[in-house]
Order: C-alpha cells, then sequence, then structure tokens
C-alpha cells in the first residue's frame, strides 16, 4: 500500500471507530453554581403497561437527544401482558427471558443493559396509577418495582413500599382526573402523602401542558420541580426532534453525574422545568442559567449610541422585554429575542453616548419564570471598548 493509501486508510478506520462517529450529544445548558445539569426525562412509558415501544427504545432516544437520565415507569397495576395473549395466544411465552413477565423490574432490566452501554442513567420506577384521589404518582429508584403492586384500594401500602426503598416520589399530571374536571384540587390524601414525606415533587409540566396551580404548589409546598413527557409512543412522533426540538424535560442540578448524586439533587429540590424553550426554576438557578449562557462579543460607540454583539452558545433562547426601571435618556428595544445557538446585535440610542462608560439595561427575561407570570428580572451590563 502507497503513502497515500495508509493516510486513507487511516482516515477511514478513524471515522468508523465508534468513539468518533457514535460521540453522545449533549443539550448545551451551562454547569451553574458548582452543580452539574443534567437533563432528565422522569416519566416514560414502554409496551410493559401502555406505552408503543421496547425499553431499550427509550434509551436509545435519549442518547440521539443528550438525555442524561431516564426513568421507566410503567403503570405498575396493569401490563400489556393480558392484550398481547390474546392477540398472540400462545405463541407468546410469557417467562421466556427478555419476554413479556409480569415482573416491574423487566422494562428497567432491559432498559438498563442498553443505558450502562450508552453512558445513559436508567432509573428504575413505577407509575403508581390510583383514581383521584390520590390520582397518578411516579416512584423512582425502586429497588423492587413489584413491592409497588398493591391492590387498588391499598393505595396508602403501595407508597409506602416505595418509600421503604428510599423512593423520590411525586405527583403526576395534577389536572387529570380531578373533579370537577377543569381544576386542579389539593386533596386530603395529598396532604397525608406529603406530611407522610411521600410526596417530594410535582409535575409542573406533563407533555405539552404548563400547570401554573401545580407550579404554586411547587413554590409554597417545597415540591421539586417537574416536567416530563409522560411519552407512551416514539418520543420523535410526539417531539419534532429532527428539527431541533427539545422533548420536555427537567433539569437536575447534580455534584456528579451519578445515580447517588442525581438522587440527592432530587431531594434538595435542586430542579427545573424546560419545555417549549422556556425555564421554569428558582431565582438563584434561572439567573446563574442566564448569565452563564450569554456573553457580550463586543461594545461598540456610535454615533448615536451603542451597538452591542452578544452570543448566547446554548440551546436556550432568552426572551427579553424592557423593564420598568431604566435611564430614560437610553432607547432600546420593546422585546428582544436572543436565540439558542446565535448572535445577536442590539442597539441602544441616546444623545451623548461618550458620556457613558457603562451602560446597564434592566430587562425580564420572559421565558425564565420564576412563579406563574412573573419573569426572571436581569441586568445587561455593558462597557463600550
Ligand atoms: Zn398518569
Ligand atoms: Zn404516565
Amino acid at each position: 500500500m502507497n503513502r497515500f493509501g495508509t493516510v486513507f486508510l487511516a482516515f477511514f478506520l478513524m471515522m468508523c471507530s465508534p468513539g468518533i462517529a457514535q460521540d453522545r450529544p449533549a443539550i448545551n445548558i451551562p454547569d451553574v453554581l458548582g452543580f452539574k445539569t443534567l437533563t432528565g426525562d422522569l416519566h416514560t412509558h414502554t409496551v410493559f403497561s401502555d406505552g408503543h415501544v421496547w425499553p431499550t427504545i427509550r434509551i436509545e432516544e435519549a442518547w440521539r437527544e443528550g438525555i442524561d437520565i431516564i426513568a421507566i415507569t410503567d403503570h405498575v397495576e396493569s401490563t400489556n401482558l393480558f392484550r398481547l395473549k390474546s392477540v398472540f395466544g400462545d405463541d407468546l411465552e410469557v417467562d421466556r427471558e427478555g419476554g413479556f413477565s409480569p415482573d416491574r423490574n423487566r422494562p428497567f432490566e432491559i432498559a438498563n443493559e442498553v443505558a450502562v452501554r450508552r453512558d445513559v442513567v436508567a432509573l428504575n420506577g413505577v407509575e403508581i396509577s390510583r383514581t383521584m384521589p390520590p390520582g397518578h404518582h411516579n416512584a423512582i429508584f425502586l429497588t423492587d418495582a413489584n413491592k409497588v403492586n398493591t391492590p387498588h384500594p391499598q393505595w396508602k401500602e403501595a407508597f409506602q413500599a416505595a418509600r421503604e426503598q428510599g423512593a423520590f416520589i411525586f405527583w403526576n399530571h395534577p389536572a387529570s382526573f380531578s373533579y370537577p374536571e377543569t381544576t386542579t384540587l389539593w386533596w386530603e390524601e395529598h396532604s397525608w402523602l406529603h406530611e407522610n414525606d411521600m410526596m417530594h415533587g410535582i409535575e409542573v409540566v406533563n407533555g405539552r401542558n404548563y400547570n401554573p396551580v401545580a407550579h404554586q404548589w411547587a413554590l409554597e409546598k417545597n415540591l421539586a420541580i417537574i416536567a416530563n413527557t409522560d411519552i407512551h409512543g416514539p418520543v420523535g412522533m410526539s417531539y419534532a426532534i429532527h428539527e431541533g426540538e427539545k422533548r420536555t424535560m427537567t433539569i437536575i442540578f447534580a455534584k456528579e453525574r451519578s445515580l447517588d448524586s442525581i438522587k440527592e439533587a432530587l431531594f434538595a429540590r435542586r430542579t427545573m422545568a424546560f419545555f417549549d424553550n422556556k425555564l421554569i426554576g428558582h431565582r438563584d438557578f434561572l439567573d446563574a442559567i442566564f448569565h452563564n449562557s450569554i456573553s457580550i462579543e463586543s461594545v461598540r460607540r456610535t454615533e448615536n449610541g451603542f451597538q452591542v454583539i452578544i452570543n448566547n452558545p446554548t440551546d436556550v433562547p432568552f426572551e427579553l422585554s424592557r423593564a420598568e426601571n431604566n435611564d430614560a435618556a437610553l432607547t432600546f428595544f420593546e422585546t428582544k429575542l436572543l436565540p439558542a445557538g446565535k448572535q445577536t446585535t442590539i442597539r441602544i440610542y441616546t444623545d451623548n453616548p461618550d458620556s457613558y462608560s457603562r451602560v446597564d439595561l434592566n430587562v425580564i427575561a420572559d421565558n425564565l419564570i420564576m412563579a406563574p407570570g412573573e419573569g426572571l428580572p436581569v441586568t445587561l451590563s455593558f462597557i463600550p471598548e
């Protein structure tokens, strides 16, 4: 083989090597306040309950999207076993290795084999799905999901069995199955769960539905802010992943990318919701995300003001609007989008730009939500060159 051939072969092998061709994509949101910013979907279904995909697909989807954590949370009470049995009859061997099994740990075990190879953190969970009250709740970090499968009226025993395993438990889609259907109600049963350390979080977002009542409860009752897909079919059928859309997810601020750290972060309520290009979380973390995401590329003094170029290399766009309390001598945008992964030019007009050694613009980041209807106030500070 001549030298060109050798070089070509080396290049070809390099292109084929799994380390290069299969680098895990990542969702670009900066680490903040000394924590690693991890992404998770803590509510997913598979064919083991009423979902439409095999558990391994949940991990492959996550890997392709750059999601760090996936909880497999099939309804603990019902499986597809009986439905499939009626279709396949005796052709379906129920207890075969890797086949359908009434063992509630199987979907996680099957998913986890791939998760370990793909460096996705898989969590063993179930959805405790009882009529309202108390409705549906996910229990994750289980060691034996079967113990949570109690008879329907014995819902307290199901929660206790999960909690005895150290489970993190959160209330799913609190608006569904409420009576009356259009309201979100906090029942006595929820107080019992909350007071007995069996409700640690709440889905503020389920799928594409944001629930401001649940958001308010999360703040008042110190519940972790949770956002999940509750996906049953392939993720790509509900979210335009191929066009860059992100699925609904929970952001978790963990000391390390490990199971123990993720669990610690959830119990410490260091979470945030990310959905529909919005972040819902606590002020300190929202503020840190904003300031760690953007950087000032340049600040040029012009004849009648300033021209500022701002970088936003992250996957979070920032929707800014002008706040009330600004220097009246400065004229600038009413609203401005800092798109994800792009540079944006801002123009500020004033009669005497030379008199400024520093320019402060007070704005509201409307898509960084601290409380229902309340965006994050931030100050953009520029020092002209
Ligand atoms: Zn549910
Ligand atoms: Zn569900």
